[in-house]
């Protein structure tokens, strides 16, 4: 298991895997993390489970169909599930052991903040990952 907490501690998960760590640097995520991109871990719903806090979360939709869920005791980020409700995404800074993976991929870096340099040698797309953005058929 691979456990994670907001800041306070009043929020508390355990994924069974993280697939995947994507880099996304929309201006949106950039806001929403007050960082230079957001590192989020993408589990399949089925393999997360809130297991504290579930009554603390809230959730700001930032864009239709998009929630962003935090910590309304110490306003750490909390999982949020997509739209589709078939994946979590979790920022990555609030996993507390070693997900075993490492970041994949920059998104969005066509919205990049102008004072952070990519100096990695990983793939990077100007917006969504092809067939994976909102309109893609799943
Ligand atoms: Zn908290
Ligand atoms: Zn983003």
């Amino acid at each position: 298991m691979i456990r994670g907490s907001c800041l306070c501690g009043g929020v508390q998960f355990e994924a069974k895997k993280v697939p995947l760590i994507g880099l996304c640097h929309c201006s949106l995520c950039r806001k929403a993390n007050g960082a230079a991109f957001e590192s989020g871990a993408v589990v399949p719903a089925d393999d997360l489970e809130l297991t504290k806090g579930d009554e603390l979360i809230q959730a700001y939709e930032s864009s239709p169909g998009t929630r962003r869920c935090f910590c309304r005791v110490c306003g750490s980020r909390a999982p949020s599930k997509s739209a589709d409700g078939t994946h979590y995404f979790v920022p990555a800074g609030l996993l507390d052991d070693d997900p075993g993976v490492k970041p994949a991929l920059h998104m969005f870096v066509g919205s990049k903040a102008p004072w952070w340099d990519i100096t990695d040698d990983l793939p990077q797309f100007e917006e969504w990952v092809p067939g994976y953005g909102p309109d893609d058929p799943k």
